[in-house]
């Protein structure tokens, strides 16, 4: 008898690389493919930012439209609805006679809790629950060593996965699949349904990212065979400026737009037609960073949203909300501090090296509550993932499960390493533009000459470093101290 299966599409919209779709095709079940906006998505995070910002939610919408639009060229459908997906997935479960519910499971209480609930919803009706994992590269079967025992060092994890397991080969799309049975498929809402407006677009954005699985395969086609960009990949990762220092995946990987192996297939056929170098392996590396937040979330629960970290450590943050304000607008008064700041403002993106930065900025010079930080990225950024986001906060903040004692990042070094030219800061900072390079990474030290020849007046066209830098470290450092003991 034919199964008739409900494909329940979480942070997995592609028809590529996805269990649950390949075996229900291999099944030649009736397949009913779902996605539902949870309205709970839409709230304030606790301290009041709105929980998926504009630009988040325009990168979900066009994802969500790509995903249907791929699904009619193979000849089904996605049906879309708003609302809770526990109530929402069992009453059309009902309606169409469904004898699976599948979906890819996710590690976090609040979506752990919805799939509890979609569960005991769907047993009450005698239909069948199936979960899938289909994030990571590595799967937890093929691990080492069970979820609960995770290494807590990244690189423990990373020498032990490479060494003991297999990233499987990703499934390739199907080539058709059976009509949707008789059903509403439900209009695609739009961002003024959630009451957010349309983002502008910033031409100093790094990249036009437009969210799909189209988007996201034409993304690596074009920085991996295209550009040629991934032999170099190694030496440009650390930059800021421009398209293709690094891959620019994150945003795609977050939604499950682009499956990370099929990205390991394509590196493992880059190595074979063009070059094998230390780059090509290191795009695999930072994955499995990725990798390694999603097991040690998993394995840590809930303490990982909380003050005192996965380490469990609690230090006396501040919520100063003046200061705050500063460091999320981008008036700090040091330029690496702000010009980041002013590019997740303006686009919803930011490079790891500007992560790192303002987030020890935030956490060591400030002394600010690092969930503040936090939620201000999950609001913001276009590639937010709840084990990248919040497992790398604990560990700028020093509260991970690795923390190693009290480490901050020199700011005016970095700026001077990364940034030697002050091209970045130029780029998002209009009113230094008229500084050289070398006073661009440096406004505050500008002399009263200079300022005037240069049509800089600082405290005015440029604030004035809002703490002293090693005297704010220092006393972090001292109450991190006192904590940690
Ligand atoms: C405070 C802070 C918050 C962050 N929040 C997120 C987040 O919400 N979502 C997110 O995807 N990444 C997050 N990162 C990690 C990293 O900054 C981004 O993954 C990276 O900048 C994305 O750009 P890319 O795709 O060009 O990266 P590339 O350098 O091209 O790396 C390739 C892929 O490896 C993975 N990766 C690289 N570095 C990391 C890392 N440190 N942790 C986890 N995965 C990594 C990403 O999936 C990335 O797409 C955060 C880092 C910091 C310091």
């Amino acid at each position: 008898m034919t199964q008739r299966i409900l494909i329940w599409y979480r942070n997995d919209l592609r028809v590529h690389d996805l269990r649950a779709l390949d075996e229900a095709v291999k099944q030649k079940a009736e397949i009913t493919p779902l996605y539902c906006f949870d309205e709970r998505n839409f709230g304030e995070t606790s301290f009041g930012f709105p929980k998926t910002g504009n630009y988040r939610a325009q990168f979900l919408i066009e994802s969500v439209t790509d995903l249907r639009a791929s699904l009619q060229k193979l000849g089904s459908n996605l049906i879309v609805r708003r609302g809770l997906p526990e109530e929402i997935i069992p009453a059309i479960a009902e309606q169409l006679n469904i004898d699976y519910v599948c979906y890819s499971q996710e590690v976090t209480a609040q979506e752990q809790r919805v799939e509890q609930r979609l569960r005991q919803a769907l047993s009450a009706k005698n239909i069948q629950v199936k979960s899938y994992w289909e994030a990571t590269l590595y799967m937890p079967e093929d691990l080492p060593f069970k979820i609960e025992q995770t290494p807590e060092l990244y690189t423990n994890f990373r020498q032990q996965v490479e060494k003991k397991s297999q990233i499987n080969q990703s499934l390739t799309a199907p080539k058709q699949l059976p009509p949707l049975p008789e059903i509403e498929p439900g209009e695609i809402p739009t961002l003024a349904d959630f009451g957010l407006s349309i983002p502008e677009v910033d031409r100093r954005g790094v990249l036009k990212f437009k969210g799909g699985e189209t988007e996201a395969i034409k993304r690596l086609d074009q920085y991996f065979w295209q550009q040629d960009c991934l032999q170099e990949y190694k030496e440009t990762r650390n930059g800021m400026l421009g398209a293709n220092y690094s891959s620019k995946f994150s945003p795609w990987l977050a939604l499950g737009c682009i499956s990370p192996r099929y990205i390991n297939d394509q590196v493992i056929k880059y190595e074979q037609e063009r070059v094998k170098n230390d780059s090509t392996y290191w795009l695999i590396f930072e994955l499995i960073w990725r990798d390694f937040f999603r097991f040690i979330v998993a394995k840590h629960g809930n303490q990982v949203f909380k003050i005192a970290g996965m380490r469990g450590v609690e230090i006396p943050w501040k919520q100063d909300w003046q200061r705050f304000d500063l460091w999320r607008s981008g008036k700090t008064g040091y330029p690496l501090v702000d010009a980041n700041m002013r590019e997740i403002a303006a686009t919803g993106f930011m490079s790891n090296r500007g992560r790192q930065n303002v987030a020890s900025f935030l956490t060591k010079n400030l002394g600010i509550d690092w969930r503040m930080g936090a939620e201000w990225f999950e609001s913001l950024l276009i590639d937010y993932d709840v084990c990248s986001n919040w497992g790398n906060w604990n560990y700028t903040a020093g509260v991970g499960n690795d923390a190693r004692g009290f480490r901050y990042f020199n700011i005016a070094k970095q700026t001077k390493d990364y940034d030697p030219q002050g091209e970045y800061l130029k780029h998002w900072l209009p009113e230094l533009a008229s500084l050289p390079g070398d006073k661009v990474r440096a406004p505050d030290k500008l002399t009263q000459d200079e300022q005037s020849h240069y049509g800089v007046k600082l405290g005015v066209d440029y604030p004035r470093p809002v703490v002293d830098f090693f005297k704010s470290v220092k006393a972090n450092e001292k109450i991190y101290l006192a904590s940690s003991r």
